[in-house]
């Protein structure tokens, strides 16, 4: 069987699919309020093409798929496509990146048909806050954060969020988050400000580098165990370790670096 191999030789195995170009937020690093010329309708795939693309690069060898958006919840039976494409290969790691609005409702029926992880964008645990970033009732926050709990439950694993850092508007929430994170045991990815913004505002003296988020994540992890005498240090690591240790990826796309900790 012949493989993807993109032009350095590396394999490729992993493969995304944009189902809609169409979204009910309006993230102000994303787009402008008052939203975009969406795509007529006979441009978007159908699921029928969808499955048909799907067979053939699950015959070069793909074995992971992510439907992402716009918002991939917008589609009307998801659920049909989910169970679709798990019968092209029932093996197959399908997830999905998500808003989060529509999961409390669709959640269930997902993981029926056979999704397996989910990424939530959550980019402020406060409602004031949230509603700048997305420009939608903060109140939402609540409902998401439900949701992902109600994913949690129906066995959906690992719950990522993914949560765009920028200054002056969340960028004093990061321990909140990383604390968040390791108490529901979601795990929490932020990411540099990057320049997709389809209104052309994005501006470095927004951007906040990915150091920063390291910085509390090691402040807060080691400095209480630094601090403790050595015959007691050991258990403590252990146990955060173990259990307790809040997993965390840091992506810059601006800096062209990553930094992981305990993250699959
Ligand atoms: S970032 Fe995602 S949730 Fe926000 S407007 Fe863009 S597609 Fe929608």
């Amino acid at each position: 069987m012949s493989r993807l191999k993109d032009t350095f030789g590396r394999t490729i195995d992993d493969l995304r699919i944009s189902l809609t170009d169409r979204c009910n937020f309006r993230c102000v690093y994303c787009m402008p309020a008052e939203g975009l010329p969406w795509l007529p309708k006979r441009e978007i795939l159908t699921y029928e093409e969808i499955f048909h693309l799907a067979r053939i690069f699950i015959g070069l060898g793909v074995r992971t798929v992510r439907l992402t958006g716009g918002e991939p919840l917008m589609r009307q039976d998801i659920d049909v496509l989910i169970d679709g494409l798990i019968r092209l290969d029932p093996g197959l790691d399908l997830s999905m990146t998500t808003n989060g609005f529509f999961l409390i409702d669709k959640v269930d029926r997902l993981v029926q048909a056979g999704l397996k992880r989910i990424n939530v964008s959550v980019d402020s645990l406060r409602p004031d806050r949230f509603e700048r970033m997305v420009r939608r009732d903060g109140q939402l926050v609540f409902k998401i954060i439900e949701g992902m709990r109600r994913a949690r439950a129906a066995g959906l694993a690992p719950i990522k969020v993914n949560c765009v850092v920028m200054r002056g508007y969340n960028d004093d929430e990061l321990l909140e988050f990383v604390r968040w994170g390791r108490d529901e045991n979601f795990q929490v990815r932020f990411i540099e400000y990057m320049p997709l913004d389809a209104q052309g505002e994005w501006d470095m003296q927004t951007v906040v580098p990915g150091r920063k988020p390291w910085h509390i994540f090691l402040r807060m992890v080691c400095f209480p165990v630094m601090c403790l005498p050595r015959w007691f240090a050991l258990p403590v690591q252990v146990c955060c370790l173990s259990r307790r240790f809040p997993r965390l990826k840091i992506t810059q796309p601006i800096h062209r670096t990553s930094l992981t900790t305990g993250y699959r």
